[in-house]
């Protein structure tokens, strides 16, 4: 019980408690669970509702593609990477100005289930460890509870919950169809049909902490026509963050990613 962290503590105590629980997992989640057998899973764990992040994601777009309508000429760095807002803030102030202000799909999916089950705690499930950090210090008054993907596994091999027959016929509480690929490098920019709205040099994708310093290195030289920047820290996106469990190639978990999206449509 020692080598556990304090969230995996405090998340058999919320069971052994009986809490209300409400689990938001991120869109990431195929890379290192089956589908729909997560969501059985999770119910039988404890949790009452899961909802699907991808929910909040359409709002993170919607919100991005209204402040783009209204503000043409403005410059926006999208701001669902944590840590790449926290990049900004500490190395490049002077970009702070254009992180978009909006929801990121994580504090979009808080308020969408705050308002469906106000009672609930709500507990974020991912593959980030920076998440910890937004949560606490960007959206405290969501009060979101964070564990990522390894937690999770923990959690279940102490609670001896496996896969069974009957989670087959699981279903999300709440479901987001459309934003699938937003784990993966670009997956914002395309669900949110940016390129339909933006030509090649207003709009750019990157991802790697290497890419990344050097984009904002340039900000205002070489990449002074971007418009719309969708910049993710870990290399390839979210299906490469710390907290995921996977060992497999980038290719393989961004596979699993569009036969997710795919059977989902
Ligand atoms: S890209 Fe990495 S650091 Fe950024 S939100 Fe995804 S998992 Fe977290």
């Amino acid at each position: 019980m020692d080598s556990l962290t304090p969230e995996v503590k405090e998340l058999i105590q919320s069971i052994d408690n009986k809490e209300k629980m409400v689990a938001m997992l991120a869109p990431s989640f195929a890379v290192d669970f089956d589908y729909p057998e997560i969501i059985g899973m999770l119910k039988r764990l404890g949790f009452k509702y899961v909802a699907e992040v991808t929910r909040g994601a359409i709002e993170t777009n919607n919100q991005l593609l209204d402040l783009l309508k209204k503000n043409p000429e403005k410059r926006y760095i999208t701001n669902p990477c944590p840590n790449v807002v926290r990049l900004i803030k500490n190395k490049f102030p002077e970009l702070v100005q254009y992180l978009a202000p909006i929801d990121s799909p994580m504090s979009a999916t808080a308020k969408i289930v705050a308002k469906k089950w106000p009672k609930y705690k709500k507990v974020f499930i991912g593959p980030c460890l920076v998440k910890k950090l937004e949560a606490k210090e960007d959206w405290p008054e969501l009060d979101i509870f964070v564990l990522t993907y390894n937690e999770l596994k923990q959690i279940f091999d102490i609670k001896n919950i496996v896969p069974d027959k009957k989670d087959k016929k699981a279903k999300f509480d709440i479901v987001g169809v459309g934003t699938e690929l937003y784990p993966i490098s670009g997956g914002l920019a395309q669900s949110a049909c940016l390129d339909e709205k933006l030509t090649d040099p207003e709009m750019d994708i990157i991802s790697g902490p290497v890419n990344v310093n050097k984009f904002l290195e340039q900000f205002f030289t070489e990449k002074k026509n971007v418009q719309v920047l969708d910049i993710l820290n870990c290399d390839g996106g979210c299906i490469n963050g710390p907290g995921v469990c996977s060992k497999e190639p980038l290719s393989t978990r961004r596979q699993k990613i569009i036969n997710y999206w795919d059977s989902h449509k």
